[in-house]
């Protein structure tokens, strides 16, 4: 089978680099990350912050987001030739920018700030400074992340489509390849696990294996591999991946462009399991059914692996990078005579078989799920429990299947509670233990005796109550000390449960711009010749998600 992949063009000169030093990267476009598919470049910054920022061509700002978390401050950049740029984890704006958005977090009292311009308001120039690179929001170092987009659609496009240069002349690398079972009857050398084999590599960048693993009943392919580039010791994501066995092409993926609301299939198509306990990149080479990445030819299919007794199967799995550089990793694969019989029976019993491509509603005497259609990536035998939990004291504990199963949008679900006294009410919220244990919470509404939540995974559910204030920890104040233009004060705040809401700072009566930094939970206030002067109450106020409030007090003397 031949592929036909639209061959879509874009303009290859009229982006300018936004960065004025030569281009490494320490993210590519496509990469799988967590929840998502890295939706543009992350360019190194010498691995410090400050480092001007050009528009990348003429148009004007569109959008302005400051956020504690994700993108941290950001600029969108709008082009007559319908695309925009992204440049995000800036470390501050600059002229004219910075000042029309200080107005802006004084109008509106507040840090966060997700604001659409009108094409006048801030034009810029090709070339133009508009920031300084920094690493807020998310960001785990200094750098900058770029993004190219379809102004209309908001479909993110690869870059380096754009003609951005890196410097790669090394092969993709890749690890081990892994057989899989994709169900009860499937079988790998007579054993129901995953069978990790180990490659060599000739220096050519061809990998091999000598084994030759023996299956029966369904079963795919998954590798672990990345990129390096020239000159960077970082492990970048692989441009392309296409496996075939003889002429016929069984999977490929390629990171081109995906539509906005996608980005999630990046769950789809890496082992989730492995991502979320190893933070390891692993790529699926089968497309499950309810998969619908456009990233994969839809003409293609599934990629499941199943052969006859004695058959075999010559497989070939190419990775390249956006440069050309490949690596190949070949192997064989035979098919078992039979199942090996007498392993341990395992459990079948299900609940419900749910198909990915319908509406999903399911529920009992105390809880009750509903999902729109293409919300599961496969055909999923979902198992339910539930059980009596000591932490968990004010409903049953509800098992959904199992937190390693993703899902791809919120859905809705309401639990009935048990004993939940009415002064209670409005401080619940609806708990979730996450596949490595941890609990995050999501507000709701009340309906008779059920409390209605939307939820974005499987696993365990409960109902808690948040009772608890937030916390806020002084780091950097001296009560009664006197502060002037540059210096700075900072607290790092906490909350047990439901997360932080709102936090608001006072100097007297007068709303002032702290900035919160999500990732080290810290906030922290640089005075400034506009701040108020004089011997004055400073108030910070900090509520969390269902309303528990806390504030901390203190003179401070501003000159
Ligand atoms: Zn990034």
């Amino acid at each position: 089978m031949q592929l036909s992949v639209a061959a879509q063009t874009y303009p290859a000169n009229y982006f300018r680099s936004p960065l004025d030093i030569p281009l490494k990267l320490s993210g590519t476009f496509g990469e799988l990350r967590t929840n998502h598919f890295h939706s543009g470049l992350d360019i190194r910054t010498n691995s410090v912050e400050g480092l001007p920022i050009y528009a990348a061509a003429e148009g004007y700002i569109s959008r302005i987001k400051v956020s504690a978390y994700g993108y941290g401050l950001a600029l969108y950049v709008d082009h007559p030739n319908g695309y925009t740029t992204v440049y995000a984890h800036l470390r501050n704006f600059d002229q004219p920018i910075a000042d029309w958005v200080e107005k802006k977090h004084y109008e509106k009292k507040s840090f966060e700030l997700d604001i659409a311009l009108y094409p006048g308001e801030l034009p810029v120039t090709k070339g133009q400074r508009i920031a300084f690179s920094g690493n807020t929001g998310g960001s785990g170092g200094p750098h900058l992340h770029f993004e190219v987009r379809d102004t209309k659609s908001e479909a993110v496009i690869n870059p380096r489509h754009f003609g951005f240069v890196v410097a790669d002349q090394v092969a993709p690398v890749i690890d081990f390849v892994e057989v899989v079972p994709y169900n009860s009857q499937s079988q790998i050398n007579g054993s129901r696990l995953p069978r990790k084999l180990p490659l060599n590599r000739s220096a050519s960048n061809n990998y091999a294996t000598t084994a030759v693993p023996e299956v029966f009943g369904p079963v795919y392919l998954q590798i672990k591999a990345w990129d390096k580039h020239s000159g960077n010791e970082f492990r970048n994501g692989i441009y392309q991946l296409v496996m075939r066995s003889g002429n016929d092409t069984l999977y490929h993926f390629r990171a081109d462009r995906f539509e906005f609301d996608e980005t999630r299939y990046a769950n789809a198509v890496m082992d989730y399991e492995a991502r979320m306990l190893q933070r390891e990149q692993i790529y699926r080479c089968f497309r499950s059914s309810g998969n619908f990445l456009s990233m994969l030819p839809p003409q293609l299919p599934a990629a499941l692996l199943q052969l006859s007794p004695g058959e075999t199967k010559p497989i070939e799995i190419t990775v390249r990078d956006f440069d050309g550089n490949s690596a190949t990793m070949r192997l064989n694969l035979k098919g078992a005579d039979g199942p090996v019989t007498g392993l341990q029976e395992i459990q079948t019993n299900y609940t419900e078989r749910v198909i990915p491509t319908r509406p999903w509603s399911w529920q009992n005497d105390e809880v009750q799920l509903s999902m729109p259609a293409k919300n599961l990536y496969d055909t999923l035998n979902f198992v339910y429990r539930r059980s009596i939990k000591p932490y968990a004291m004010f409903s049953s504990v509800h098992s959904l299947h199992h937190p390693g199963v993703p899902v791809h949008a919120s859905y809705d679900l309401a639990i009935k509670h048990t004993g939940l006294v009415d002064s209670l009410r409005s401080k619940t919220v609806l708990v979730n233990i996450n596949i490595n244990k941890g609990r995050s919470a999501t507000t709701g509404k009340w309906d008779g005796p059920w409390f209605r939540s939307k939820v974005r995974g499987l696993g365990d559910f409960y109902l808690a109550v948040d009772t608890i204030s937030p916390s806020i920890k002084v780091t950097a104040l001296r009560a009664g000390g006197t502060y002037g233009k540059g210096q700075q004060i900072r607290f790092v705040l906490a909350d047990n449960l439901s997360g932080l809401q709102s936090y608001n700072l006072y100097l007297g009566d007068s709303w002032q711009k702290a900035e919160y930094d999500g990732k080290t939970a810290t906030l922290s206030y640089t005075f400034t010749e506009n701040s108020p002067k004089g011997n004055l109450i400073l108030r910070l106020v900090v509520k969390d998600a269902v309303g528990n409030e806390t504030t901390y007090q203190s003179e401070i003397n501003s000159i």
